[in-house]
């Protein structure tokens, strides 16, 4: 037998957090909130738990949560939305990425890829028979570099990723630029797949539009949410799906062999979230941007370029100024293991060659966290 199995690698996020763990650092690597989990979202986890069901929910995930899904869609974005048959539960959203791409791509189509780039994007891409043709955005203000996307697209494309609010880069993409990206869709009648978890992390007053609000656009986009980040459960890995019916078809399809179903108690709870009331979801977005201002402050005191973050819960820094002239890796290497604070080269989030000197901090963790970790940077450099 052939003995060639998968040349994935090991994603960065385990990588920098294993080592992370090894050294004692503080972990600003991987994303993940502290200190945010709403109590009346875990109180109805903990009674959901005890009350059962406890055997398979249906495929599509339970009913409440997919008219809660539903229903935050007309409430956030005037999206009229049929929960039976254009929303679906996953197990994160990161198989709710896997079903759409394995679910909408055919061998040999085009998907146009926008880098820096989530790190699940391109290997299921690339399992699904996709060819990706990745298009850059120009540091330091990630802009859209409008000929180059508009050549990325041809007859051959199936569709375009876009993940607004964007990690790592922390772009949040404006109407002018949804409109564009619109106007190529219509253009080369392709899709969207919308990675859109951070949908409730803006700040300074921007707003997470979704493409499928655009005009023409309902019947092209898939959106992706993710209660991981909604309401700071990563562990939980409940995602949700909206897409007009003839792609959820599809979408579907890849599902019930992916992971068939989702915890229904976990589904109870995250309906019941998605009906908190504004001060919920108002409050979250405050609290991530005072703790983005907190860090930022802080890497600016110790010698760090800090870029703009108007979304996600991830800062960017440049580290030249510090008078590094190594790799990111390397630096996000020595300061894991010598001044006991992990992040994330960007490099990490780029297909080939990459700008190596840029490097991402998480900032959704508690106060003395992010105090420690500035406190050891200032020690270090
Ligand atoms: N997409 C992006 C852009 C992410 O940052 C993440 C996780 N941090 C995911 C998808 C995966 O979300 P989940 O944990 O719900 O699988
Ligand atoms: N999405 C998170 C990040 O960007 C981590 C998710 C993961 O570890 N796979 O850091």
């Amino acid at each position: 037998a052939n003995a060639l199995f998968s040349s994935l690698g090991t994603t960065i996020f385990e990588t920098m957090s294993r080592l992370a763990q090894q050294h004692g650092a503080v972990n600003l690597g991987q994303g993940f909130p502290e200190d945010l989990e709403p109590a009346a979202v875990i109180a109805a986890a903990a009674a959901a738990v005890q009350a059962g069901p406890h055997q398979y929910p249906s495929m599509m995930g339970t009913p409440a949560l997919r008219q809660a899904v539903a229903a935050a869609n007309r409430r956030f974005y005037g999206l009229d939305v049929d929960w039976q048959t254009e929303v679906m539960v996953t197990s994160g959203a990161t198989e709710a990425l896997a079903d759409c791409l394995f679910g909408l791509i055919e061998p040999g189509d085009e998907v146009v890829l926008i880098e820096p780039l989530y790190d699940s994007y391109l290997p299921i891409v690339k399992r699904a028979g996709g060819i990706p043709k990745l298009v850059r955005l120009s540091p330091p203000h990630w802009d859209l570099p409008r000929a180059a996307l508009a050549a990325a697209f041809s007859d051959r494309t199936k569709l375009i990723l876009l993940n607004s609010p964007m990690n790592p880069c922390a772009k949040v993409f404006d109407e002018d630029e949804l409109a564009f990206v619109a106007g190529l869709l219509e253009k080369h009648d392709a899709y969207a797949v919308c990675d859109e978890v951070y949908e409730h992390l803006t700040f300074d007053d921007r707003r997470h539009v979704p493409l499928m609000t655009l005009p023409g656009m309902r019947e092209r986009c898939v959106r992706i949410g993710s209660a991981g980040k909604t309401f700071s459960v990563t562990s939980w890995k409940v995602g949700y799906v909206t897409a007009p019916a003839h792609l959820m078809q599809a979408i579907a399809k890849t599902h019930q062999f992916i992971t068939f179903t989702t915890p229904t108690a976990l589904q109870t709870a995250v309906a019941a979230g998605l009906g908190f009331g504004d001060d919920y979801f108002d409050g979250l977005a405050a609290d991530m941007q005072a703790r983005r201002d907190r860090l930022a402050e802080g890497l600016r005191s110790v010698g760090f370029d800090v870029l703009a973050a108007p979304g996600t819960y991830f800062i960017t820094t440049d580290v030249r100024p510090l008078g590094w002239t190594g790799g990111d890796a390397d630096f996000c290497l020595r300061l894991t293991t010598e001044a006991g604070v992990a992040a994330v080269p960007v490099s990490a989030f780029y297909a080939g060659d990459a700008p190596s000197h840029y490097v991402r901090f998480c900032f959704a963790k508690n106060d003395a966290a992010l105090d420690e970790a500035v406190s050891r940077m200032r020690r270090f450099f």
